[in-house]
């Protein structure tokens, strides 16, 4: 199957399961020599299938939103901790591939804020258009040279189809694998819009930033489906924030519903995941459980689900018709952004790309 989801957010003591694909980060896996330590510990035991390595660019996000100096120093440390400043480079994120080996590597971004007007989001789209185009060329050259066999994404850093142009420009004569595109500037109908572009230009692997909710991951599925790309893959953590949260994913349509010592369950109501940690395990089983415990069956739990919907949506994708009626009737927490998803391909069945 051409469409693959990876696990963000796993750590030593909280992963899916081992052969998951995960997705690892410069920033929050490589910030401290401790978090190195770790993070080599957890590749160790959960021995997975395919390491995606991203940036830190969310991190800069993060950052910039909280007003903190960002520092492009490639001698000094990432500064994670601080309360002020955080320092990142495309050296900080070879340097972390040299760490971890892995599969995969992300170019570092400089992320989009949301803004107010037209005007003021074509202004943040100008201001970090030539530092992105940079960033990515500097890190090709660092992937080429210390990492070649990794295969090397670029994220993507445009919220409208012109600035997308743009972008795609800017980075021609440029190697690369495939391209990232962060789920936070995107709709249903603008992922949509950019996949059509990226088929058309023949990029072979597009991975989508940030989300595998259920009409995303439709969107995603009919992609891989239709063979319009060599891969497709996702990301999250709702699989561990949900499972720290007590929170139970739907084997369905990954609704997330709560469930603890103090949720009320109708007796009728039965489990019916099929997934290895909840089998034969009743709700009330689940409730009952100690929280620490509970937390990471539900998170093992929620990853798995996440991986089996994929699955579903990518079965039921023959054709738009076909995934229409699939998606309509799992009846996903996000009815409305659902019909978007399917109202968005409908594009690329009226373009016959
Ligand atoms: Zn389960």
């Amino acid at each position: 199957m051409n469409l693959e989801i990876f696990h963000a957010a796993a750590d030593a003591r909280s992963y899916p399961f081992t052969n998951a694909n995960l997705l690892i980060n410069t920033v929050r896996n490589a910030g401290t020599n401790g978090d190195v330590r770790e993070t080599k510990q957890l590749l160790e035991i959960a021995t997975p299938r395919h390491v995606f390595l991203d940036c830190g660019g969310s991190s800069i996000y993060y950052a910039e939103k909280k007003g903190k100096e960002i520092l492009c120093d490639p001698s000094r440390p990432v500064y994670k901790k601080s309360k002020t400043k955080l320092n990142l480079t495309p050296e900080h994120v070879i340097k972390a591939a040299i760490e971890f080996k892995p599969r995969t590597i992300v170019a570092l971004d400089w992320p989009l804020q949301p803004k107010k007007t037209k005007a003021e989001q074509e202004k943040e789209f100008q201001r970090k258009l030539l530092i992105n185009l940079a960033w990515a060329k500097e890190t090709a050259k660092l992937w080429q040279k210390h990492c070649p066999d990794a295969s090397f994404m670029i994220p993507i850093q445009a919220k409208t189809l012109d600035q997308f142009e743009e972008f795609m420009e800017g980075l021609s004569g440029l190697k690369f694998t495939g391209v990232s595109l962060p789920y936070r500037n995107v709709n249903p109908k603008l992922l949509v819009q950019f996949l059509i572009r990226l088929h058309q230009l023949k990029i072979p692997w597009v991975h989508i930033l940030g989300t595998t909710s259920f009409a995303y991951l439709g969107i995603a599925a009919y992609f891989a489906r239709q063979n319009l790309f060599k891969l497709v893959s996702l990301d999250s953590s709702s699989w561990k924030a949900s499972g720290n949260s007590s929170s139970y994913m739907s084997p369905h349509n990954l609704l997330s519903c709560k469930i603890n010592e103090h949720t009320f369950i109708p007796e009728k109501l039965r489990n019916d995941c099929l997934c290895p940690f909840c089998r034969n395990k009743t709700f009330q089983d689940i409730s009952f459980d100690m929280f620490g415990s509970r937390s990471l069956l539900l998170s093992c739990h929620n990853a798995w689900v996440t991986e089996q919907v994929a699955r579903d949506l990518y079965r039921n994708a023959r054709s738009l018709s076909q995934l229409k009626h699939y998606m309509m009737n799992k009846k996903s927490p996000n009815q409305k952004e659902v019909r978007r998803a399917i109202d968005a391909l409908s594009l690329v069945e009226n373009m016959k790309i």
